[in-house]
């Protein structure tokens, strides 16, 4: 990982090359950043130890949804940023987008959100509306997105903006050599952090799915506060996924049978028809748990790093918010801007 003089060819008629800015990480994280940077006039490289189909993000369900991420004011601002673009992109099939109707139920009232007002749809369930034994309900539209075919486009999008990419792990000597010799880094490892800066305020938040035929559920539908375990059926193109659990502390990826039976047992309660669907799957995840996700910038030495990382289980949702403010936290160099993509 070290830059050395041999790593930059030399041209002397011509001018020096800006540094690239390192983003470590190729989750969706990683990649929008990466994206976002590229596209306010920053050369990029991606440096990972693993690229989808092997992230946690690839495991995501992935309904737009701030879910298990903190502080609520920034992920209310960063969720909705995110709402605006991944709506934008489900206008083309490519990228895996879809906006979908959903609902959530609830045992109590579900309690007031800053995005309720500010989603499509947005409206209280009648109780005759909600199905036993839940009372309460809410329902949406939101972003549904297909991971892994959205991390493919995310990476090829990257690709044509000029952002490199690199499969490597960084370890925190490495890290502390980059920013010693002066490197603008974005620190989007995940639950890798936890090692690569010593975060011992993030933990995992295993999640395990079952994915099944596509084409028996419609609409998403979630439950997700107690009393009962966090239960979730959301429709993709490729697949329906079912779900699902919030482990906290637990970092087996090995699939756990009886959980897999559970969870589409609760799945089948809410919506009958998936009775019927024929099991594609099974994925397990570590969602990377904080009590706030970590967006900030640290000035190290002749270098600066910028962590993004945290994201529980939002960091779809998050995705666009959080990129926005990554780039606005290194807008100190910049060479040619390039328009957004919305
Ligand atoms: C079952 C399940 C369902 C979910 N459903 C949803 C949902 O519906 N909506 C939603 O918004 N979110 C959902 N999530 C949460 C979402 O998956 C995470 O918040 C998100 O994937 C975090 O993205 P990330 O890029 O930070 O991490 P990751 O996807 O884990 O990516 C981290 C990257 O950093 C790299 N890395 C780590 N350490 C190093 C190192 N030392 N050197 C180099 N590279 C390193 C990794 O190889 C990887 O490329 C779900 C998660 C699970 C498990």
């Amino acid at each position: 990982m070290h830059h050395t003089p041999a790593d930059t060819p030399s041209f002397p008629s011509a001018p020096s090359p800006t540094p690239p800015v390192i983003v470590l990480g190729a989750g969706v994280i990683g990649l929008t950043t990466a994206i976002r940077l590229a596209e306010s006039g920053r050369r990029v490289e991606i440096v990972a130890r693993a690229f989808s189909p092997h992230t946690t993000s690839d495991v995501a369900a992935a309904v737009w949804y701030p879910f298990r991420a903190g502080p609520a004011a920034a992920v209310a601002r960063w969720a909705l940023r995110s709402y605006a673009v991944l709506g934008a992109l489900a206008a083309d099939p490519a990228t895996g987008v879809a906006i979908v109707e959903g609902r959530e139920y609830a045992h109590d009232p579900v309690p007031g959100e800053p995005w309720h007002d500010h989603v499509n749809g947005f409206r209280l369930l009648p109780p005759g509306d909600v199905p036993p034994p839940f009372r309460h309900g809410i329902a949406f539209r939101a972003p549904v997105v297909q991971m892994p075919r959205y991390l493919g486009w995310l990476r090829e999008r990257a690709a044509a903006l000029g952002v490199a990419f690199r499969m490597h792990e960084v370890d925190a000597d490495a890290l502390a050599g980059l920013l010693a010799a002066g490197a603008a880094v974005v620190n989007c490892t995940g639950l890798g952090a936890r090692e690569l800066v010593g975060d011992g305020t993030l933990y995992a938040i295993r999640g395990q799915i079952v994915r099944v035929a596509p084409g028996h559920a419609t609409h998403f539908v979630q439950a997700t506060r107690p009393p009962q375990p966090v239960t979730y059926v959301i429709p993709r193109a490729d697949c329906t996924v079912l779900g699902g659990s919030t482990d906290v502390g637990r970092e087996d990826l090995a699939v756990d049978p009886a959980e897999a039976a559970a969870i589409r047992a609760r799945c089948i309660a809410l919506m009958p028809a998936l009775a019927d669907a024929a099991i594609l799957g099974h994925a397990v995840g570590l969602r990377p748990g904080r009590d706030e996700v970590r967006l900030e910038r640290e000035d190290v030495g002749a270098g600066v790093i910028v962590h993004c990382y945290g994201h529980g289980g939002a960091g779809v949702t998050l995705s666009w918010g959080c990129a926005e403010d990554v780039a606005a936290l290194l807008s100190g160099v910049s060479n040619r801007p390039r328009p957004p993509i919305a």
